[in-house]
């Protein structure tokens, strides 16, 4: 039942791949992928999730559904500490690793997390190793980066971050529920708040 959950959110994920040009050219679809069988850690963002996710397009709305499905057995996590974001930034964010190193589907060749801030956060500066590509499911937000324009993206776009390029977001009206693709080395490294 669980892993049916699963099974349906992959096959979502992997259909926006194919159909989204700019995710296909950032890293081909995983070809080692094997269910891992994790724990479902529930973290307060969870029923923000569940009862206020961002407006999906047709697009991207089976993957939208499919990840709402799967939120209450994910294994969700924070990463940051209340010191460096704040109460309410935690009650209202968190993320899961829908495949790689430590992912629901394991998998040496990519990682691809899935990623959700309520409305009115502001996802301050930071940067990690790993280049990353961000695909909106739902909602919207403000992208920032550092040398780049800021642009808002709603469901279906994109956007690239070198590595260790500053970048940061911030939702205003609505939450945002994004998969983030990852490529490079150290893809187990957690981003760290920028200094
Ligand atoms: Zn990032």
């Amino acid at each position: 039942m669980t892993q049916a959950l699963f099974d349906n959110a992959l096959a979502a994920a992997r259909a926006m791949h194919a159909d989204t040009p700019a995710i296909r050219d950032f890293v081909p679809w995983p070809d080692d992928l094997r269910f891992a069988g994790r724990d479902a850690r529930v973290l307060p963002s969870v029923s923000h999730v569940r009862s206020a996710p961002g407006a999906p397009s047709a697009q991207t709305r089976p993957l939208h559904d499919a990840l709402i499905a799967v939120a209450p057995h994910a294994e969700w996590r924070h990463t940051y500490t209340e010191a460096e974001v704040g109460a309410d930034f935690l009650a209202r964010f968190g993320w899961f690793e829908l495949a790689g190193p430590a992912g629901h589907f394991r998998s040496r060749q990519t990682r691809i997390t899935v990623g959700y801030w309520g409305p009115g956060l502001h996802y301050d500066w930071h940067e990690h190793p790993p280049e990353e590509l961000y695909s909106v499911v739902s909602g919207s937000a403000l992208f920032l980066a550092e040398g780049e324009a800021s642009v808002t993206l709603g469901p279906g776009g994109t956007r690239f971050h070198k590595s260790n390029q500053r970048h940061a977001m911030i939702t205003d009206q609505s939450p945002i529920l994004t998969l983030v693709y990852w490529r490079g080395d150290a893809l187990d490294h957690d981003p760290r708040m920028s200094r």
